[in-house]
């Protein structure tokens, strides 16, 4: 594989000979160059310094995360479903060790994403699981490296198998997205990135253009996404950290919230 560097900010990939004098995705307005400057990380270092942990959740939930935190620091999470695995963001490093785990629960049929600041090295693992990449086309812009594996989808929803669809948000991201799966919760459990952010109390859902540099969502886009979200059945939460996992009450916290962002 051809030489790549990594931002040691967000993660992304890029080819080494074509780097970028300053991060895309961090130049862009919903993340930051570190006042320190833009750093570069490569392959060997992060498998020097961290690893893969896999934790279960459910018979079918597993989350995948490098320890200790590196970049964001999102966690990628894998549902395993009768008709195929689906792996639900990537984190920026892949290791022998979950490649093998993975394969042990049947492989991938498909890697989707809930936005541009979690594409890693998605091509990586794309190539490893030979599965199609789901991507929504309102976010083709901020792909910062084309694979052969990569699908661009339209509109609101796309439906997968055993129920499953990703289900276009918007908000944070244009194509922002959200996996709904009804078979790991009574009504519908959603998979979100930070479609969705839940606080520390798991009292309170915010939505926000920016996470780090506290951009809010204009009152309209709010409500938008706040009708979006009632028109979708869900009693389970599972956001882009491993505290931002929610199965109590969840609605009833979301209505609450939603009242919270619009007032
Ligand atoms: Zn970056
Ligand atoms: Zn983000």
């Amino acid at each position: 594989m051809k030489e790549q560097i990594i931002c040691s900010t967000c993660g992304t990939y890029y080819p080494a000979d074509q780097a970028p004098k300053l991060c895309v995705i961090c130049s862009d307005e919903r993340q930051y160059i570190p006042e320190t400057g833009q750093s570069w990380t490569k392959t060997q270092d992060l498998h020097r310094k961290h690893s893969i942990k896999l934790n279960k959740l459910h018979e079918r939930l597993y989350e995948i995360e490098i320890n200790p935190i590196f970049a964001i620091g999102q966690r990628a999470l894998l549902v395993l479903s009768d008709e195929g695995n689906v792996l639900w963001d990537c984190i920026p490093m892949l290791d022998e060790l979950t490649i093998e785990f993975i394969r042990s629960k049947g492989g991938l049929k498909a890697i989707a994403f809930s936005h541009p600041h979690y594409y890693s090295n998605m091509n990586e693992w794309a190539s490893v699981f030979d599965c199609p990449v789901f991507i929504h086309n309102n976010d083709a812009e901020h792909i910062m490296v084309k694979g052969p594996h990569i699908h661009l989808w339209q509109g609101d929803e796309l439906p997968l198998w055993d129920g499953m669809k990703i289900l276009l948000i918007g908000g944070h991201f244009e194509g922002s997205s959200i996996l709904h799966v009804p078979f790991l919760s009574k009504e519908g459990t959603i998979i979100c990135g930070d479609t969705l952010f839940l606080s520390p109390s798991k009292k309170h859902f915010s939505v926000f253009r920016s996470f780090p540099n506290r951009i809010p969502l204009s009152q309209p886009e709010m409500l938008r996404v706040k009708q979006r979200f009632e028109s979708i059945p869900f009693d389970s939460f599972y956001g882009y950290i491993k505290t931002q996992n929610l199965q109590e009450n969840v609605k009833a916290v979301f209505a609450g919230s939603m009242k919270k962002n619009l007032s």
